[in-house]
């Protein structure tokens, strides 16, 4: 069966109302003879003479932290001591600083990004980047994309394709514009991304909540298969009974958000086979996927097989990171969707979506009448950061990861240093709450132990007064509940904190942080004992 009949059904009528043709590229008929240089007084380009930037020049760090805080004076690299509360204005030592910071990057840590390129054709230059550009994605960064997956993740069918969005919140929308709408049921794990349920459900499409196991074995965790299949199963004696059977399911399958879980791969075949037994589109968001690490080891806390040197790219590519969905996917059933966010910036707004031609195409058309192109300074940015390192690797997709793999080090240190200083708190020790084991992405889960707490009648009530205490003690955290989709399907699981370690400034910040979360749950033993 052809990509089109067998994914047409899966469409939103939305799609089918969407009508979209080029105006500005005229068909040549073929009994014309077109002049070979033609004028163009067509498209609607403003002349690239009219862009107000020479060039742009960016200082690229060879690793994540090594740059002057000139917010401080006389700064070295990025320091330990200060806690990042205080920011003096820049005063005559911070102009100081940005001097040697200038000195030091025109030694050679420079990506100069010119007007134009003549001589390579692998860097992006501004008459290109700051143009309109092709709504797909610019040619040299999709191309970077499409032999990036082939190497990390190779869809196990023929005909994928890819597109560039706005970040995966803007590919989320772009995909759920064109397959959700009223009637549609949406599979989706119990506690997520809010924002993505908030997203299908506009447009009219119901959330379902899937039970999520978070627990230590990594064979268990993630989305519930037995509950999932039987839901499945016995679909018209459920009480969605009213909608069809799903077409969809979003899922945040490594270093989930808001649980931190991850999916075995045992779990991905059994998941999978049940999207193609019960027909439906599996829609996998990873943000998380590359920031990768062991389980927290107590008697080696420290250990952080990145910075001993113990990944190789290969070793990280083959055995470190889990297998997307794509690679199990020999019916294009699968959208995956990427994000510079974690490992470049969130302010990029890049990202990128693989899937099957026929969807990818449909996603595309939607792209052609809202956003169009995703930022051209974006992708110029991207693209040529990674030409600057891919000289000194065997391709610039291992280059890419060189510096992926730093930040997933960095995570990795982060990780160990929250769950060391957790692990000291009083509270830990008595058992007043447990921290789930995780091995990626930037969220772990605190679950509170309630029945340490004998006069805590109604535990969503200890979870409120805990928030008290949390905030008078003065550390931030998401409550699970905030995340689930269904409060009522879900609240006795509901019982746990997300904390990441992805913000704090430094270490200090990190134990201090600890300290504050192990204090507060004492305080709560202390009102109900
Ligand atoms: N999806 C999930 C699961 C997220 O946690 C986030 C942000 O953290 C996003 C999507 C949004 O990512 P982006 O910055 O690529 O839009
Ligand atoms: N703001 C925006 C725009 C985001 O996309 C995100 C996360 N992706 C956040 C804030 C932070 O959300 P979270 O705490 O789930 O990471």
């Amino acid at each position: 069966m052809s990509l089109e009949s067998r994914y047409k059904p899966f469409l939103s009528s939305r799609v089918e109302a969407r009508k979209f043709k080029q105006f500005w590229n005229n068909d040549v008929p073929s009994h014309l003879n077109p002049h070979p240089h033609p004028i163009n007084l067509g498209g609607g380009l403003p002349h690239e003479g009219l862009f107000p930037i020479e060039s742009m020049h960016l200082n690229v760090l060879d690793r994540p932290f090594e740059y002057r805080d000139y917010r401080f004076r006389s700064s070295k690299l990025h320091v330990e001591e200060h806690d990042g509360s205080v920011a003096p204005g820049p005063g005559p030592a911070a102009t100081n600083e940005r001097e040697l910071v200038s000195q030091k990057f025109a030694d050679g840590s420079m990506v100069d990004i010119w007007r134009y390129e003549p001589e390579n054709p692998n860097n992006a230059p501004i008459f290109s980047g700051f143009q309109y550009s092709e709504t797909r994605g610019m040619p040299q960064l999709v191309e970077f994309c499409r032999n990036f997956i082939s190497y990390v993740n190779p869809p196990a069918y023929p005909d994928w394709d890819l597109t560039f969005a706005d970040g995966t919140a803007d590919s989320l929308f772009k995909i759920f514009e064109t397959l959700a709408e009223s009637g549609v049921a949406v599979l989706v794990e119990e506690f997520t991304f809010t924002p993505t349920v908030f997203n299908i459900e506009a447009t009219g499409a119901t959330a379902i909540p899937i039970k999520v196991d978070v627990c230590a074995d990594p064979q268990g965790q993630g989305i519930n298969v037995e509950f999932l299949t039987d839901l499945l199963e016995n679909w018209s004696q459920s009480k969605y009974a009213h909608l069809s059977k799903p077409r969809l399911l979003y899922t945040i399958p490594t270093g989930q958000n808001p649980t931190g879980m991850t999916l075995s791969l045992h779990k991905r075949k059994q998941i999978y086979a049940l999207a193609e037994k019960h027909d439906f589109i599996i829609v996998e968001d990873d943000p998380y996927g590359y920031l990768r690490f062991p389980y927290y080891d107590p008697e080696n806390p420290t250990f952080n097989p990145y910075e001993a040197h113990q990944y190789t790219i290969d070793k990280y590519v083959s055995e470190v990171l889990a297998k997307s969905f794509l690679t199990i996917d020999t019916s294009g059933r699968v959208l995956r969707c990427e994000t510079f966010s974690k490992v470049f910036f969130p302010g990029l707004r890049l990202s990128f979506i693989v899937g099957n031609k026929y969807l990818i195409s449909k996603i595309l058309e939607f792209a052609e009448v809202s956003t169009r192109a995703p930022s051209g300074v974006s992708q110029i940015v991207v693209n040529n950061v990674i030409q600057k390192w891919a000289p000194n690797f065997e391709t610039p997709q291992k280059a890419w990861l060189s510096w992926v793999m730093k930040v997933a080090g960095q995570y990795n240190h982060r990780r160990n240093v929250l769950f060391q200083a957790l692990n000291a708190t009083e509270a830990f020790k008595q058992g007043l709450f447990t921290l789930i084991p995780i091995t990626s992405g930037m969220f772990a889960c605190l679950e509170i132990k309630f029945e340490k707490f004998p006069n805590i009648k109604n535990c969503a009530e200890g979870m409120q007064a805990l928030g008290d205490k949390l905030i008078e003690e003065g550390v931030n955290v998401v409550q699970g509940i905030n995340m689930a989709v269904c409060t009522k399907f879900s609240l006795e699981r509901s019982y746990f904190l997300r904390v990441t370690f992805a913000y704090a400034s430094n270490d200090k910040q990190l134990r201090e942080a600890a300290k504050r979360l192990g204090k507060s749950v004492q305080r709560l033993l202390a009102e109900y004992k």
